[in-house]
């Protein structure tokens, strides 16, 4: 008995507003205990004793819970259940009545009613029909005011948010969504996204992530220049699209996220600007100072002294690093910048490789390593920049050779699965130590440790490799035991090659 006479006041103590309860029922002693009993509770209760001044009471104020009674003079319980329902759908109506038959509480409850109390009840009974009503009030009450945070939430937000259900309908687009795509209907749930959207890239990620297996969660993404309008300046924009599910894991639909990145990629551009800047304007006169020492080194200028060669040798050395190093920070801005592959053509990665292995012959030989070409097929087709992939083949040889210790075994090969290209390097070589397995395509990465100490390099190969593989919507790929050697795949989608 108590339980029930605290579950309302926890229940009236939880929610953020005193309930208002009407009682509908010609039955004065109804009207009062009712009105007691629930007004000790915490409620505020009002009674009427007919329909049409219930009705009337409800129209200038809102009840949250109405106990009415079915069978009353003039106007009959069920009329104003009808009423309340069309009219004022939030309202929870429980129907009290003497005549509790089987099929007046089927009615009832099909028309709408909350739950059916038999006259006469005790105070127990009112107790706990009444908390049941205030806990349904309560989660619908959260499940509006969640609504309502996630709607203010989505609509202030810079970023473009776009949800559809599995048939491609929109059910939520928010207005930087509408403003990215140019749209300027303000009605478009339920519309299919291809009424509004162009782009057909941007409905082609919708569809895959829409069609996703349920036993794959991959995020989409992408981006692109949206030149809506021409009067509108150019806008960069990052997308990413994603399936939403249920618990049986089946698509539900698709949430797009699009992000403005025209200022990113602005800032990025000109960082980009610099870097080539700075070191094209250090290429030119380290090339001229390394052709002057060349000449004193070569005796031309005089005699030297052998301490004056070791000197003069050790600053060519350090310029032609200087050099490497500007050559590929002028590489990677021009990667950066989009400036690569525009020129493709059909290319044959088993004549690539071989001609790089042959390129790397000599180096290899000098260290003894045993350099080979594991050949799988006799061609292999991919559509690329010769200079670019030639410079991915030889980053990876040259370093196989930098980081192997004399003696040990290369392997080069391109294969062919059924959806993609794939270029290997293996080496018997140093190998990279796990926790910096992570960071090796990072600019200026190198592994620092006794082995690699005296290894010259800028840390940029790799970082160069990786974006050039991106460029040719490729992955690149690493494995690499320490002392055991590495061995890095690179894969080109099949959709990038023809044969
Ligand atoms: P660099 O060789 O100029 O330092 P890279 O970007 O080509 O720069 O390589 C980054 C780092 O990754 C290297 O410093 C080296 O430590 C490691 N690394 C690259 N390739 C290999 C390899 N085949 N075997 C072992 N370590 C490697």
């Amino acid at each position: 008995m108590n339980n029930s006479k605290d579950s309302i006041k926890n229940s009236v103590k939880d929610i953020f507003f005193q309930p208002r309860v009407l009682v509908v029922d010609d039955e004065v002693r109804i009207q009062k205990a009712c009105q007691r009993l629930l007004t000790e509770e915490g409620c505020d209760v009002k009674v009427a004793e007919n329909g049409i001044k219930g009705l009337k009471m409800i129209k200038e104020k809102h009840f949250d819970i109405i106990l009415l009674d079915l069978m009353m003079p003039g106007m009959s319980g069920l009329d104003v259940l009808k009423d309340v329902k069309s009219h004022h759908p939030d309202t929870v109506v429980i129907i009290i009545t003497g005549y509790a038959t089987l099929e007046h509480s089927i009615e009832t409850m099909k028309k709408g009613a909350f739950d059916f109390l038999p006259k006469p009840f005790s105070p127990q009974e009112l107790r706990l029909v009444i908390s049941k009503a205030i806990e349904f009030i309560r989660t619908l009450q959260d499940i509006t005011t969640e609504k309502s945070r996630m709607r203010v939430m989505i609509n202030t937000l810079n970023n473009g948010v776009l949800t559809t259900d599995n048939q491609k309908r929109i059910a939520l687009a928010n207005p930087a969504f509408l403003k990215m795509i140019d749209c300027r209907k303000t009605s478009v749930i339920g519309h299919n996204v291809s009424e509004f959207i162009k782009d057909s890239r941007l409905l082609d990620m919708i569809d895959q992530a829409i069609n996703q297996p349920g036993d794959t969660f991959a995020e989409i993404t992408d981006e692109m220049t949206m030149p809506f309008s021409k009067e509108k300046e150019e806008m960069i924009i990052g997308i990413r699209c994603i399936p939403f599910r249920d618990r049986l894991n089946r698509n539900l639909g698709s949430i797009t996220v699009l992000n403005d990145i025209t200022a990113l990629k602005k800032i990025d551009k000109l960082k980009s600007d610099f870097v080539s800047m700075v070191a094209h304007e250090i290429k030119s006169p380290l090339n001229s100072i390394l052709m002057q020492l060349n000449v004193v080194l070569d005796g031309l200028a005089g005699e030297l002294t052998e301490k004056q060669k070791e000197i003069l040798q050790k600053s060519s050395n350090r310029i032609k690093s200087l050099t490497k190093l500007s050559t590929e920070l002028l590489d990677l801005s021009k990667i950066e910048s989009g400036l690569i592959n525009q020129e493709r053509e059909q290319l044959d990665l088993v004549e690539l490789i071989k001609g790089q292995v042959a390129f790397y012959r000599d180096q290899a030989d000098a260290k003894s390593i045993h350099l080979t070409i594991k050949e799988i097929k006799k061609e292999i087709w991919m559509m690329g920049n010769r200079i670019n992939m030639e410079e991915v083949v030889s980053n990876l040889i040259s370093n196989a050779i930098r980081y192997s210790p004399n003696g040990g075994t290369i392997t080069a090969w391109a294969d062919e699965k059924t959806d993609c290209a794939k270029i290997a390097v293996s080496d018997t070589g140093l190998g990279i130590p796990q926790n910096d397995l992570e960071h090796i395509f990072d600019k200026f990465f190198r592994v620092k440790n006794e082995k690699t100490r005296h290894i010259n390099g800028t840390g940029l190969g790799l970082a160069i490799v990786k974006s050039i593989v991106e460029a040719h919507h490729g992955t690149i790929e690493v494995k690499s035991e320490v002392d055991k050697g590495t061995c890095f795949s690179i894969y080109f989608p099949k959709s990038e090659y023809k044969i």
